[in-house]
């Protein structure tokens, strides 16, 4: 029977998880899952109802209620049946999916669904806890890293081309804190996993990136026969 197989790409924001991510799961014909999105529809849907982003017990029954859908194709992300692609990407927006992921019931609901997801092919999935608790028995396991300098400038290009420009001091600030906030929290830290190879992109390019973990993946896999796509 084929095997399905995990590829987890865990690391700090804007190392170039999502893009490296995406079109990996493209080469390889897996499943892409972005599972920032879960945690930054969660905190779109806490800041519209009013919640105050400190109480666990009211953010953990959001979570828990829910219903999230990745359109594989179209990377749309939907919430309640409502399209929020976009919605989810403003700067407020990012600090309420890092401070409602701070607590276990979240996070727990969450996991529940990133694991459902793998059930049915083989995935990319990237993220802060991937490799370290979603599937620590994913076959290959990413830390992707880069200078900050070079992190908040990729942020900076991504917004402009979407016709978004915004403050550089601004970006960096809101990354530091983000970052920060991830590596010290208690529940599932940002980490690198102990069997994780660490990738620095800080001076390759995107294709550059993507090329090193297919060649991993084929290494890891017998040159990929018998995996499920
Ligand atoms: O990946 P992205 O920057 O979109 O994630 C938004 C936030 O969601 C992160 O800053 C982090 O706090 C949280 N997150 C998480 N665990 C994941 C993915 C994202 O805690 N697996």
């Amino acid at each position: 029977m084929a095997k399905r197989i995990v590829v987890a790409i865990d690391g700090p924001a804007g190392a170039g998880k999502s893009t490296v991510a995406r079109r990996l799961a493209g080469r390889l014909g897996f499943l892409y899952i972005d599972s920032g999105a879960m945690y930054r529809a969660v905190g779109l849907w806490a800041l519209r109802a009013g919640i105050d982003l400190a109480d666990a017990h009211r953010l953990s029954q959001l979570a828990a209620g829910a219903a999230i859908q990745l359109e594989s194709g179209s990377s749309r992300v939907l919430l309640n049946g409502e399209d929020v692609t976009e919605a989810i990407r403003t700067p407020e927006v990012s600090q309420a999916a890092s401070r409602v992921s701070t607590f276990a019931g979240v996070r727990q609901a969450m996991v529940a669904g990133q694991r459902r997801m793998a059930e049915q092919s083989s995935v990319v999935m990237e993220g802060r806890d991937i490799g370290s608790v979603v599937f620590p028995e994913a076959e290959i396991k990413i830390f992707l890293d880069a200078d900050p300098a070079v992190r908040a400038e990729r942020r900076l290009l991504e917004n402009a081309g979407k016709g978004e420009p915004m403050d550089r001091a601004a970006v960096s600030r809101e990354m530091r804190q983000r970052d920060e906030r991830d590596r010290t929290r208690a529940e599932a830290p940002l980490v690198q996993a102990p069997d994780a190879v660490y990738l620095d992109s800080t001076s390759m390019t995107i294709d550059e990136v993507v090329e090193a973990i297919l060649r991993l993946v084929r290494e890891r896999t017998a040159n990929g026969e018998g995996i499920a796509t």
